[in-house]
């Protein structure tokens, strides 16, 4: 591990290095904008359970108002505070890491690197299976970060902790794993910004994924390396964690700076923010005359492709990125089940959405979906016993639910007065 980290951090100096060479102005070329998922946003309920103001669940519904497939694509789309998965309310299939038909998966045997507009090869290619667990059982660090599953019901193998940095400050560090590829990138995106403003002042890092990934409370996602949470830079205020950003204290320039390497310099696949910010965030890289058909596309989409900065609510008092990681992608295809098998991953549990109507409680749902009120409080990251008309629960349903991480999490964890959003 510690080994793996003083290579990360290498390698993250070097990139920032050879990235500083190519842009000394701090300019940004334009890149394509990327792909990803429709955007979504879903009517309010009607139920007359208590309703209550929240940041949470604000999300498409059935009609009747019970357990639904999610009906709506992958990618981040926008369901309660976090992204939702395609494929939430299906099970994981039963001896490894469902990977289904998640249309970001990189290809077998070769990697796209927009980046670098070429293909390169994964670390992996020529080897055998029989090769692969051979080094998970002689020398498991070879293999690299490997990101398991899917952002919403994933895990996570030889993690990397994001290193100190004075760019940044770690909220939760217990907290702040990912992939080599989440790591770096993140690194990279943060170190522009902080190299290109005289005196920026450490931003707020949150939530990246627990060290073996998996459920995470108070999150949907953040299981499998790949999400971030990024506080924001205000003005001539510190960067305290999770201040309500709002058009008059956000730091502007510095924050489209992020929004600009990070489409650019990484590969990320979605930013969400607040809808209420967008339009600054918009305006203020018009204004500064960067490209208008590179500022359309990220924030409108175009091409076939959906805008990589997104509304989700409860993002104006952070940023949720979602990186891609095209190697650690594949290496989770490659060693799911091997990792299951010699007991180094879980499976992440089966679960289902249910959308909560008048007359719903806990213990009907625990009764209903055979798991119990525990379970659906973790799940959830709830503080309380009530249930809000209209939000959408996710719902344990295996025997195998509360992963190893859910088992260690509190329901006081979160902290007391602010919302249960890290
Ligand atoms: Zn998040």
């Amino acid at each position: 591990m510690k080994d793996l980290n003083v290579v990360v951090l290498a390698l993250l100096g070097g990139l920032l290095g050879a990235c500083q060479a190519r842009s000394p102005s701090g300019a940004l070329p334009p890149r394509d904008a990327s792909q990803s998922a429709n955007q979504t946003t879903g009517p309010s309920s009607g139920g007359a359970v208590a309703r209550r103001q929240s940041h949470r669940n604000n999300a498409p519904q059935s009609a009747n108002g019970s357990a639904t497939e999610n009906a709506y694509d992958d990618n981040g789309d926008v369901v309660g505070d976090e992204p939702e998965d395609a494929q939430d309310g299906e099970s994981v299939s039963g001896s490894g890491f469902d990977t289904g038909d998640d249309n970001d998966q990189p290809n077998h045997g070769a990697v796209d690197d927009p980046r670098i507009n070429r293909t390169i090869h994964h670390p992996y290619d020529g080897m055998a299976q029989t090769e692969l667990e051979r080094l998970l059982k002689e020398k498991p660090e070879s293999l690299g970060s490997v990101s398991l599953g899917r952002p919403n019901a994933g895990g996570l193998f030889n993690a990397v902790r994001m290193p100190d940095d004075p760019a940044w400050k770690l909220v939760d560090p217990s907290h702040a794993y990912g992939t080599e590829e989440t790591v770096l990138s993140l690194g990279l995106a943060l170190h522009a910004v902080f190299e290109h403003f005289p005196s920026t002042e450490a931003v707020s890092i949150g939530h990246i994924s627990a060290r073996s990934g998996g459920h995470l409370n108070p999150h949907r996602s953040h299981q499998s390396g790949r999400d971030v949470d990024v506080g924001f830079y205000y003005k001539g205020a510190p960067n305290q964690w999770y201040a309500r950003a709002t058009p008059d204290n956000l730091d502007l320039e510095r924050t489209t700076f992020l929004v600009r390497s990070l489409v650019d310099k990484t590969d990320i696949e979605m930013i969400l923010i607040d809808h209420s910010l967008q339009a600054p965030l918009e305006q203020t890289l018009l204004e500064q005359g960067y490209n208008a058909d590179w500022t359309e596309r990220v924030f409108h989409g175009g091409h076939g492709r959906p805008p990589i900065v997104r509304h989700a609510p409860g993002h104006a008092t952070h940023l949720h990125l979602r990186f891609r990681n095209p190697i650690a992608q594949q290496s989770g295809q490659r060693l799911a089940s091997l990792l299951v098998q010699h007991h180094l991953a879980v499976v992440p549990p089966k679960t289902l959405t249910h959308v909560a109507r008048a007359g719903d409680t806990l213990a009907k749902l625990a009764a209903r979906y055979g798991t119990t009120m525990h379970e659906i409080r973790i799940r959830n990251g709830m503080r309380d016993t009530s249930l809000v008309a209209g939000h959408i629960y996710t719902i344990p349903t295996s025997a195998t639910s509360s992963g190893s991480n859910s088992k260690n999490l509190p329901l006081s964890s979160a902290k007391a007065g602010s919302p249960v959003r890290k």
